[in-house]
């Protein structure tokens, strides 16, 4: 789980934050080859404060601008890959293009996004017959019907790290726990709007506070599409979301991978979770012949369950009607799009001002129409000698690993056996995917952006829906070639390096090899590790999930990274928050390994010969120092916040400070005992 270099699912809240593109920001300085000197403090001791000492200078002049909630290394390439998107769009509008290809549908639905006038002429009449068909429900058979109708494939706890859908439930298709060579049926639960359950639970006024304006919205929603009571329904309609939260599983147990893995017969759901006409569930959803489920939380579906039965009928109307609204307010006329914004983006996220639209457009043309607009980026983008060499460092990080889990002393020698074929069976994807989605199935018209939108999120939910039982493609993507990000498909064995993180600063041809170790090659490394941490040493080497380990493996691992959640633990971003060190724990091992594999990948490319300087820095001080670039970011409290309670990655400045746990760094830069961020040796967390 959590297996993403970093979190998009809440992308208003991570601090490297993928949601829009800012091509109103000035462009970036002539690129630097190597690591950015300009941006170092040397005010700061790099013991007590590696990561200012690497970042001082950017922190101090860089501002978080009014239309964000964070900036960062991450967002500016993002900005600089939404500016390459854009230019892909505009090209295909301006190429009038036949009907039915590629280009005339990227065009079309960019110019359906655009056409606010066209937006606000047909005001809520796009979602009127939804509308209409929940307020005819009469009965609870029915409202399981309009249930299951809701359905979509848009969760993945696994690969991207989305646990949250606002519908009743989510569906997953991927590998089977048991049998990873064919798809099958994962379903999550869900029901909030809201983040995560905490946000409904928690008791500190700062959460009571959002609730109070989280209801004024829902208030605020209904009233603009004419809803009598708002105020009222507003009301039960939270208190519904309150009791769905109340047995939601949190965050760090729905990482616990051997919890999840429920297998249900359909014939099963009624009496292991009455309440919900499950037969009509499934049946609308299109999935009346699926004979299983893994479920993953299933005292989530219990409750969830019952409550369908004992809560009010009209209240679950309301629900379905405000969800609906919700989903798709940012489509919907101005005055919907301002009031969601007003609650995610503002209150929610702390960012005062949203994105132009035309930058909101690129961004979603480039989501609902990945694989199209992915094929043209990785042609114009990524040229076949940047992926000659990106394979090269994977190659090389890949054979580090090898050699350190030859080293191991406390792992048993068929471990290392299982673990060395996991490595020799890894299929590492770089730059972009093998074969490309084909959308002929997917209508797409010039005026029509609530349609675009629905018949797109359906043309994405029949097409997972239709390969359940089918055999697995272990070379498919989950990521689409323009998304600045990194990911480890543990059912598949898989690793995605989409060819918008491999550009300055992840990765330059030009480059000395220092740089480019310590910045891309440790995300290399944290990608791979992700195959070993303490969810993905669940599966072997063929994805599936099986307990290879001995007792004795377990327990030494289990007792370094108890140390390693206890020194995250320590991180206080907040005086009354602090990071969760469990919560955080497969992240933070990713980051100790990635950045171990990739320092030896490193030496082994020097091949014996000296490593050039750069600034008077050694080649060893250059890749830590490349490594801590990585993570400059600057992010709102607000949206900090969020990521604490909601992000499986710790914030940006403690990844940096993973640096204090590895042996050559306190070498590279003479760190002494009486420095902050100094472990003893034996202190240091070393897993891998
Ligand atoms: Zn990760």
């Amino acid at each position: 789980m959590r297996h993403s270099l970093k979190n998009a699912t809440f992308a208003l809240c991570f601090t490297l934050s993928l949601t829009y593109s800012a091509m109103a920001q000035p462009a970036p300085a002539q690129p630097v080859h190597g690591v950015a000197l300009d941006h170092l403090d040397r005010s700061f001791n790099p013991g007590d404060d590696f990561y200012r000492y690497a970042n001082g200078e950017w922190l101090k002049h860089t501002e978080i601008p009014a239309d964000r909630g964070s900036v960062g290394v991450f967002s500016t390439l993002d900005d600089t890959a939404n500016v390459q998107t854009a230019a892909i769009i505009e090209a295909a509008a301006k190429s009038n293009a036949e009907a039915g290809s590629n280009a005339r549908k990227i065009a079309d639905l960019y110019n359906s996004y655009m056409n606010e006038q066209a937006i606000e002429a047909k005001g809520l009449a796009p979602v009127k017959p939804m509308l209409e068909s929940i307020a005819r429900i009469n009965d609870k058979r029915q409202l399981a019907r309009a249930l299951g109708q809701t359905l979509r494939a848009d969760v993945d706890p696994l690969n991207n790290t989305n646990f949250h859908t606002s519908n009743l439930f989510g569906l997953w298709v991927a590998p089977g726990f048991h049998d990873s060579a064919h798809y099958e049926a994962y379903l999550l639960q869900g029901g909030l709007v809201l983040p995560n359950s905490e946000y409904y639970i928690s008791d500190s006024e700062h959460m009571r506070a959002l609730r109070s304006k989280y209801q004024a919205h829902v208030a605020a929603i209904l009233k603009l599409a004419g809803f009598a009571d708002s105020d009222k329904r507003a009301a039960h309609i939270v208190e519904l979301e309150s009791k769905i939260a109340k047995k939601h599983t949190s965050l760090a147990d729905n990482e616990d991978i051997i919890k999840a893995d429920n297998r249900w017969k359909q014939s099963d759901f009624s009496a292991k979770a009455p309440g919900l006409d499950w037969a009509e569930y499934f049946r609308a959803a299109g999935l009346g012949k699926q004979a299983t489920f893994t479920v993953w939380q299933p005292e989530a579906f219990i409750s969830e369950s019952a409550l369908v039965a004992s809560q009010p009928l009209d209240v679950w109307k309301d629900w379905l009607a405000f969800h609906l609204l919700e989903q798709y307010a940012g489509v919907l006329p101005k005055a919907f799009a301002d009031e969601r914004y007003a609650f995610f983006g503002q209150t929610l996220s702390g960012t005062p001002q949203q994105r132009p639209r035309w930058q909101r457009g690129v961004r979603m043309v480039s989501a609902v129409l990945g694989d199209a607009v992915g094929q043209i980026y990785a042609e114009r983008y990524f040229s076949p000698e940047a992926k000659a060499r990106a394979q090269a460092m994977v190659a090389n990080i890949i054979d580090s690993f090898r050699k350190r889990i030859d080293a191991l002393d406390w792992m048993a020698p068929a471990t290392k056996a299982e673990a060395k074929a996991k490595l020799s069976t890894l299929y590492v994807g770089v730059g972009y995917p093998e074969s490309w989605l084909n959308y002929s199935a997917l209508t797409i018209k010039p005026d029509d952006l609530f349609g675009n939108l629905w018949r797109s999120s359906l043309f994405e939910y029949q097409r997972e829906r239709t390969r359940l039982g089918s055999a697995v493609d272990k070379k498919e993507w989950s990521m689409t070639p323009q998304t600045v990000n990194a990911v480890n498909l543990p059912l598949q064995n898989a690793l995605n390096f989409p060819a918008a993180i491999l550009q300055p600063p992840f990765f330059d041809l030009n480059a000395p090899a220092a740089a480019n170790y310590g910045a891309i090659g440790s995300v290399i490394g944290h990608e791979i590790s992700h195959t070993f941490d303490n969810e993905g040493s669940a599966f072997d080497s063929a994805g599936a999930l099986r307990n290879w380990w001995t007792a004795e493996d377990h327990t030494h691992f289990d007792v370094a990274t108890q140390r390693l959640v206890a020194q995250y633990d320590t991180y206080k971003p907040f005086p009354d928050l602090a990071v969760n060190g469990r919560q955080t724990l497969a992240e933070n091992i990713a980051d100790v390994a990635g950045i171990s594999a990739a320092y030896d990948g490193y030496h082994a490319s020097l091949d014996g010969k000296p490593a050039p300087e750069q600034g008077g820095f050694s080649g060893d001080q250059q890749f830590f120092i490349a490594f801590a670039q990585n993570w400059a970011s600057k992010t709102r409290d607000a949206a900090l916040r969020q990521q604490v309670m909601t992000d499986p990655h710790s914030p940006a400045e403690y990844r940096g400070a993973t640096v204090r746990n590895i042996d050559a760094w306190y070498a590279a830069f003479d760190i002494t005992p009486e420095r902050k961020l100094y472990l003893a040796p034996n202190a240091r967390v070393r897993i891998w």
